[in-house]
C-alpha cells in the first residue's frame, strides 16, 4: 500500500489544503497526523488561550477528516521522532507538510529532511499553504526580501494568488497507526473567540456577506468593532489565506481592497521574517535604543499591562486584550507606541505579554508590529509617536469603547471620559477609583526624543 503522512502545523483545515492533496493523489492511503511539539511547549508559546483555540481546531478537524473515513492521528513528544516513528509504523515513503518562516520552522524541516532522508522516506515542503503569496516569491532587485511594504504590495497584487482547492471528499487512514486522545483546554480570557474550521469558514461568509463593503470607513471605528477577526483562523490556518484574498476579491468594492491590502501585510511580514528570522528578537533596524527594562520600570510596565496608566483608550485596550485574548488593530498600534515611545520601555516587553494573551499570537505579525511601531522596523517613520488622548478622540469619538472596558469610566458621558484628570463635579466623582496618570505625555515625549537624539 502507498501511504503518506500529512503534518499537520499551522494550516488546521480541509478546504484549500496543498500538501492533503498532493499526499493523496492517484488514491494513496494518508495519516493526518498533528505533533504537539514539546519545543513549542518549552519555549513558551504554548499558552492557554491558543492552546484552548488550538484544542478546538483539532476537534474539528478530526470531525471533518471522520465525516470523510479517516480521522486524526495526534501524537506529542520532539516532532521529528514523532514523525519519523508515525511513518515507519504506517509504512509511509512520503511526508507533505506546509513550508513555514520562523527560524524555529525552517530549522525544524532541516532536521525532518534529514532524519526521514536516513529512513528513505522523502519530504515534500509545501509553498503558499500559510501565507496567500509564498515568501521569495516576489523579492526587489538586489535583495532576499522587500524591506519596505508599498512596493512589495505592488508586486504581490500581480503575483497571485494561486487556484483554491476544494476539500477531498474521503481520506483513507491505515488501521495500524494510533493516536492519543485529543487534548482538552480552556483559555484564560472568558471571551476568547472559538476555533475549528467550520467556525472559521462561517465567520468568513458573514464578514463577505456583511462586514467586508464597509471596511475600509470602518476598520479604524473603536468602538464598532468592524474588522473581520479572521487573524486566529489564518494564524492557526483553519482558513486558507489564498482563499481568503480570492473571495475577497470577488466580493469586489472599495471595502475588499482595503482588506486584501491587510492581508499582503501578513504576507509582508512572513517573507521578512523568512529571510530575517533574528528580527523575531533582535532589531530589525538597530537604533542604539538603551530601553527601560522590568529593572527599571516594573512600576509602568505593571501598570501597561493591566490596563491602569491612567490613560482611558490604553486601559481599555489593555482590559479587552485580557477579557478576549484578542485587540483591535488600532488599540495594538496606540497600546505599543504609548508602552515603547511614551514608556520607552523594550518592544520585547510588550511583545511578550501579547503573545502570553493573544489567541492570534504569531511570531512575524507580532514581532515585526511592535518593531515597525517601535520604530526598529520596517517604518519608515521610526520616530513618529502616537498620542493616546488625540488617539482616543479620533478613533473613540463618542468614548463608547473606552465605556466598555473600564467600568470606573462607565458614568462619564461623551469625549470627555478620555482626559478624566480634567472632569470636574459630579463627572470626577463619577470617574473616582480610575489612577492618576503614570506619566505626563510631554514628559514622555522629552525622554524619547533625548533618547533617539532628534533634539
Ligand atoms: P482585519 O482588520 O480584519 O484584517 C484582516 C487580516 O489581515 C487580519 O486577520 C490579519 O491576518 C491581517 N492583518 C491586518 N492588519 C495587519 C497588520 N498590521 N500586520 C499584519 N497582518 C495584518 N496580527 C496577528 O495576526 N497576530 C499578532 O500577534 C499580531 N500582533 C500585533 C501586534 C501589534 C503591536 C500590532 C500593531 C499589530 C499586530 N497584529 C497581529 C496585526 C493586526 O493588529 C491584527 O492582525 C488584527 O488586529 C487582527 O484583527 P482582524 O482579523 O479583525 O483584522
Amino acid at each position: 500500500m502507498n501511504v503518506s503522512v500529512v503534518l499537520f502545523t499551522a494550516d488546521l483545515r480541509l478546504h484549500d489544503h496543498p500538501p492533503l492533496r498532493a499526499a493523496s493523489a492517484g488514491g494513496r492511503a494518508v495519516v493526518p497526523l498533528f505533533v504537539r511539539d514539546r519545543a513549542v511547549d518549552t519555549a513558551g508559546f504554548a499558552v492557554p488561550n491558543r492552546l484552548a483555540f488550538l484544542a478546538d481546531c483539532l476537534r474539528d478537524l478530526d470531525a471533518g477528516l471522520r465525516e470523510r473515513g479517516g480521522r486524526l492521528v495526534v501524537r506529542s513528544g520532539d516532532v521529528v521522532e514523532e514523525v519519523c516513528r508515525v511513518a515507519t509504523e504506517a509504512g509511509a515513503d512520503e511526508v507533505h507538510l506546509a513550508a513555514d518562516v520562523s527560524r524555529y520552522a525552517q530549522h525544524r524541516d532541516e532536521r525532518l529532511r534529514h532524519a526521514l532522508a536516513a529512513e528513505g522516506v522523502r519530504l515534500h515542503v509545501h509553498d503558499a499553504v500559510t501565507t496567500a503569496v509564498a515568501p521569495g516569491a516576489v523579492t526587489p532587485a538586489g535583495s532576499d526580501h522587500f524591506a519596505v511594504f508599498t512596493p512589495y504590495f505592488r508586486r504581490w497584487a500581480q503575483e497571485g494568488p494561486r487556484d483554491v482547492l476544494g476539500a477531498p471528499r474521503a481520506v483513507r487512514v491505515p488501521d495500524a497507526v494510533g493516536s492519543e486522545r485529543l487534548p482538552v483546554q480552556k483559555g484564560v480570557s472568558e471571551g476568547l473567540a472559538a476555533g475549528g474550521e467550520r467556525a472559521g469558514r462561517a465567520r468568513l461568509a458573514a464578514w463577505l456577506r456583511h462586514g467586508i463593503s464597509d471596511y475600509e470607513d470602518r476598520h479604524d471605528d473603536l468602538a464598532g468593532d468592524a474588522t473581520s477577526r479572521l487573524s486566529p483562523h489564518l494564524h492557526f490556518g483553519t482558513l486558507s489565506p489564498v482563499e481568503v484574498v480570492r473571495r475577497s476579491r470577488t466580493a469586489g468594492g472599495a471595502g475588499a481592497e482595503a482588506f486584501v491590502r491587510q492581508l499582503a501585510w501578513r504576507d509582508f511580514h512572513r517573507q521578512v521574517l523568512a529571510a530575517r528570522p533574528d528580527a523575531a528578537a533582535a532589531d530589525y533596524r538597530p537604533r542604539h535604543d538603551r530601553w527601560r527594562t522590568e529593572r527599571t520600570a516594573r512600576e509602568d510596565i505593571e501598570a501597561w499591562r493591566e490596563g491602569c496608566t491612567g490613560y482611558p483608550v490604553v486601559d481599555a485596550a489593555m482590559r479587552q486584550l485580557r477579557h478576549e485574548g484578542w485587540m483591535h488593530n488600532r488599540a495594538r498600534l496606540l497600546t505599543a507606541s504609548f508602552l515603547t515611545k511614551t514608556l520607552y520601555v523594550d518592544w520585547r516587553i510588550g511583545a511578550r505579554h501579547f503573545l502570553d494573551l493573544l489567541v492570534d499570537g504569531d511570531v512575524a505579525n507580532n514581532q515585526l508590529n511592535w518593531q515597525w511601531v517601535a520604530g526598529t522596523g520596517t517604518d519608515s517613520r521610526p520616530n513618529r509617536v502616537l498620542n493616546p488622548v488625540v488617539q482616543g478622540h479620533r478613533f473613540d469619538p463618542g468614548g463608547a469603547y473606552v465605556r466598555r472596558w473600564v467600568p470606573e469610566l462607565a458614568g462619564v458621558e461623551g469625549a470627555a471620559v478620555h482626559q478624566p484628570w480634567r472632569l470636574r463635579g459630579p463627572d470626577r466623582a463619577a470617574a473616582a477609583g480610575y489612577p492618576e496618570p503614570v506619566i505626563e505625555l510631554s514628559e514622555g515625549l522629552a525622554r524619547f526624543r533625548r533618547a533617539r537624539e532628534l533634539d
